[in-house]
């Protein structure tokens, strides 16, 4: 790509950035221009100003047994989209996004308070890069599921229940959607 078609490609990401409402300090951190003129993109496309506030921690993120589904569902996708080595490296953010919209396409309706925002997935990425998220492969159900030192709901498999790294037999929950019928795909793609 020529560097102006490079300059465009990358405008185009930091409009997908703006409209799913990443933190302006985080598209700065991605892109050489002012956060004055990332907040009027932002006023522009959202009519109001951009909120101030803290980037979300990965323990608050990974809350509870839905939001490890959740961000493992994310974080499957992302390194579906990302050259998986490079996300050890840095944070690759037009995969993240591309990523995002896929998981928003598979969430598609969902009004829930499981679902994670733009800024979520962004820290996942970043506790992926710095080693701190770390990716387990359930045996008996294959879920691949991602956990972090010091989460507040234990690091069993979210789909089956079963303790990251044992063998043995899934104790099979009943009357509970199963996570390789709703993720599969994923799953089997990581
Ligand atoms: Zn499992």
């Amino acid at each position: 790509m020529t560097p102006r078609l490079q300059n465009i490609a990358s405008h185009r990401i930091v409009l997908r950035l703006i409209e799913h409402k990443l933190r302006t300090p985080l598209i700065v951190y991605h892109t050489d221009l002012s956060p004055a003129y990332l907040r009027e993109l932002y006023k522009e496309m959202h009519g109001e100003s951009p909120k101030a506030g803290r980037v979300p921690e990965a323990q608050n993120i990974l809350s509870s047994r839905m939001r490890v589904i959740e961000a493992s569902l994310l974080m499957n996708l992302y390194l579906r989209y990302a050259d998986r080595e490079g996300a050890r490296r840095a944070i690759q953010i037009e995969p993240l996004v591309d990523a995002y919209d896929a998981y928003l396409q598979i969430r598609a309706g969902m009004a829930d308070k499981n679902l994670l925002d733009i800024n979520e997935a962004w820290v996942l990425a970043r506790q992926y890069r710095s080693e701190e998220l770390s990716a387990s492969r359930c045996a008996p159900c294959a879920a691949v599921f991602f956990t972090v030192p010091d989460q507040k709901v234990e690091t069993n498999c979210p789909a089956c229940g079963v303790q990251a790294g044992a063998g043995g037999a899934a104790d099979e929950p009943e009357g509970e959607t199963s996570w390789t019928d709703v993720h599969g795909q994923v799953v089997l793609a990581f």
